[in-house]
Order: C-alpha cells, then sequence, then structure tokens
C-alpha cells in the first residue's frame, strides 16, 4: 500500500510512546485551562479537547463551536503545549487552522463517511498540520484505509491513524470493541503509518484504560491519546471514561514498553516451533479434507445426504469442551471447526455433483 508520508514529528519523552491528554470536550475556560495546567505539570507536551462534538443523540452537549478556540489559543500560550481537536466539516478545518491548533484528527463517525473524508480532504490542500484519522465506527479496514488515502491525496504527509475501537450491538465489557487484528492488518498493509490508541473510547470505562495502555504498548503502537479531565465525574461529556491528570499520570509511569529487537532475537527459536506446528496443521487439515471426499464417494454411492446435523453437533461440543480441558476457549474451538466442517462439505459437494 502506499501512502506519501513523512514523520509526525510530534514530541515525546525520549524513547517513549507519545501522548495527546485532555478533556472529552472543552466545556468552560476554567475546565480547560485549569485542565491543562495540571497535565502540563506533569509533563505533557499535547492537549486535546473536542470543540464540536458528535453525539449519538440529539440534547447532549454538542460542543461550545469557535467560542471555545481561543481558550485552546490561551493553553498553547500558557504552558506551550500543541493543541489537538477534532475536525468534522471543511468550516471546522478553516476555524481550527485560524486559531492555530496544531494536529487535527477525522472523528470516527466522519470516517466511515467518503464523501465527509472527502470534504475535509479538499479543505486539506496545501495545509501541513498533522492528522490523525480514526477508525470508522464499523470494522471496515478498507474504509479506514480509504480515508487515510483520501487524507494522504490531499498532500497531508503527516498522518497517522488512531484506533478507537468498533461499535457494535453486543458491548461485553468495551464502550467499542477492540478488534486487535484490524490495526495488526493495517500496521502489517502501511508498516510506516503512525499507530495511536485510544484506551478512553474502547474501554469507555476509567478501569480499563491502563490494561488498554500497556496492551497497545505491546503491539507496537507509537501513541496514545488519554481523555484526562480535572473534574471528570463531573464532564459534560463521556464522564465514565475520563481520568484526572494525577491518575494519568499513575498510568503512564507504569506502562512497561518493551524493547522489539530483543525480543525478536529470543523468541526466534520459539518461532521457529511455531512454523514448524503450522507446518504439521496444514498436513493434517489436507488429510482430513482427503478421508471427508471419500466420505463424499461412499454418500454418493449409498444416496445420503451430505449434512448429517447430528454428527456435526457431536463434532462441535465434544471438541469444544477437550479444548476447555486443555485450556482453550470452547467458543474458538467450535469456530475453528465450524471452518473445518464448511470446508468438509464444500469438498463433499464437489465429489457428489462430479
Ligand atoms: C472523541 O475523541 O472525543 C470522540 C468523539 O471520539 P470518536 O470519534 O472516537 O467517537
Ligand atoms: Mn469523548
Amino acid at each position: 500500500m502506499e501512502l506519501d508520508l513523512l514523520p509526525l514529528g510530534l514530541p515525546s519523552d525520549n524513547e517513549r510512546p507519545f501522548v495527546i491528554a485532555g478533556p472529552c470536550s472543552a466545556e468552560t475556560e476554567e475546565q480547560v485551562m485549569t485542565t491543562a495546567h495540571l497535565l502540563a505539570k506533569k509533563g505533557c507536551h499535547m492537549f486535546r479537547a473536542g470543540i464540536w462534538k458528535p453525539r449519538t443523540k440529539p440534547g447532549g452537549f454538542e460542543g461550545n463551536g469557535e467560542m471555545a478556540l481561543p481558550w485552546m489559543a490561551q493553553v498553547k500560550k500558557e504552558t506551550g503545549m500543541l493543541t489537538a481537536t477534532e475536525v468534522a466539516t471543511p468550516e471546522h478545518v478553516e476555524l481550527a487552522l485560524k486559531y492555530g491548533i496544531d494536529i487535527l484528527w477525522v472523528g470516527a463517525r466522519t470516517s466511515a463517511n467518503p464523501f465527509a473524508v472527502q470534504a475535509l480532504a479538499d479543505a486539506l490542500k496545501g495545509v501541513d498540520v498533522p492528522v490523525l484519522v480514526k477508525n470508522p465506527v464499523n470494522p471496515d479496514l478498507e474504509l479506514w484505509i480509504g480515508a487515510l488515502l483520501r487524507i494522504n491525496g490531499a498532500g497531508v504527509k503527516r498522518l497517522g491513524a488512531i484506533h478507537r475501537g468498533f461499535s457494535s450491538f453486543d458491548k461485553k465489557i468495551y464502550r467499542n470493541l477492540p478488534m486487535w487484528q484490524i490495526p495488526i492488518e493495517l500496521r502489517r498493509r502501511i508498516p510506516n503509518l503512525p499507530m495511536v490508541n485510544d484506551p478512553s473510547h474502547i474501554g469507555g470505562r476509567r478501569d480499563l484504560i491502563a490494561p488498554l495502555c500497556q496492551q497497545a504498548m505491546d503491539l507496537g503502537m507509537d501513541g496514545l491519546i488519554v481523555e484526562s479531565h480535572c473534574d471528570p465525574d463531573n464532564a459534560w461529556s463521556d464522564a465514565t471514561q475520563q481520568v484526572t491528570p494525577d491518575v494519568l499520570d499513575f498510568i503512564l509511569d507504569r506502562i512497561i514498553i518493551r524493547d522489539q529487537m530483543q525480543t525478536t532475537e529470543n523468541i526466534s527459536a520459539l518461532r521457529k516451533q511455531i512454523d514448524e506446528i503450522d507446518d504439521a496443521l496444514i498436513d493434517l487439515l489436507s488429510k482430513r479434507m482427503r478421508i471427508s471426499r471419500e466420505i463424499g464417494q461412499y454418500k454418493k454411492e449409498h444416496g445420503m445426504t451430505i449434512l448429517q446435523t447430528s454428527r456435526y453437533s457431536e463434532i462441535l461440543d465434544k471438541r469444544g469442551a477437550q479444548g476447555s480441558l486443555l485450556g482453550i476457549d470452547p467458543e474458538c474451538i467450535k469456530n475453528i471447526f465450524e471452518h473445518i466442517h464448511e470446508e468438509s462439505v464444500n469438498q463433499q459437494i464437489e465429489v457428489m455433483n462430479r
């Protein structure tokens, strides 16, 4: 995948990931300045705050708009921190730049809409500002890449991606499911694209911030964007997921950054074993398919149907239980066997219709 990229050039402490911290929304001048000063005292270099807030339902606080932009300029002047905000329309881009916002991000609802992203890209032509593109709300990697291509196509080279999780009807513990395989695949396809993790919108809960930050670092992400508020319980938006600057500092202090080069050397012997096991797995699967085809031949000669439901349920239950005894999630085993069974059925269909 070809993107024309330059380093983001964002400040961070030595080898550590960079962190953009600040409230979900810029609520009042006092809340913005108090939070910013507390964060700056903890050594933060970049301040986030939402000026225009996309809300799921009408009636919530939708941001102060232009009125809040001078507060951001004041943050920069008084603390030296760079400022970042979300832009969703060309008008937002124009205003954010007019007030000297340093970093722009495209929100998850916007990156899901190619018309909106293209309008943003057109507004960004000829502007040299770092832009971070959040994943779309739906788990669609192509759409995320499409948004990155549109913004890059406008000449924005200081470009990065923010992983903020994917919305789903079935939330379980997360507000937005992390589906780590999607950012991992993005990294595989565009290795030089900086990746930022947003544990606040993935977790939706304060107690999930620390473990999500650690997971993101373990996957080699380059930075974090975390919601932090001087008085989280009374935040006007996303109260349950915001942490005080003190708590954020406590969390960041405890993140373990693992050395990638070191691990590569240490685990190469283990990886070799994994490769051998994968070879054996594929070999076994091909043997299993050969037997399936023989069964298909037998069923054909005896006028039997391909799908024998009771046998299928028996396999799923038996193997699921076996997996759980060996410390593997029975659901995972069932999923694997569903795929294997599907391929067996396809192979038998081919034998029967030959
Ligand atoms: C936010 O960062 O406050 C925000 C609205 O995020 P998202 O676009 O990920 O929902
Ligand atoms: Mn938020």
